[in-house]
């Protein structure tokens, strides 16, 4: 077991752990690049909030940011499950 992470298995994990860390920071900034495009700048963080969910996520969720003012990155850690959505802030829906 003090090995785990050499053997294949071990590997198979990590690579998955970076698989899906890729995957969730292109999708949020393609989010965030797409929205501010089109002069949206105002992003809620979404996702689930359950027992998987860290203490700062689950903080965060719901929470408005501006875009350049102090917002996080998302994927906030390895294995986080939150994204980024338009926020529409003092406006009719
Ligand atoms: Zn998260």
């Amino acid at each position: 077991m003090s090995d785990y992470w050499s053997t294949m298995g071990g590997i198979g994990v990590r690579l998955e752990m970076l698989g899906h860390q890729i995957e969730y920071s292109t999708f949020n900034r393609a989010i965030v690049i797409t929205a501010s495009s089109i002069g949206r700048f105002d992003f809620m963080m979404i996702g689930p909030d359950d027992e998987r969910t860290c203490a700062w996520c689950g903080e965060h969720i719901g929470r408005v940011y501006r875009m350049g003012r102090f917002m996080p990155e998302l994927p906030k850690h390895i294995g986080c499950r939150h994204f980024w959505d338009i926020a529409y802030v003092g406006e009719r829906k």
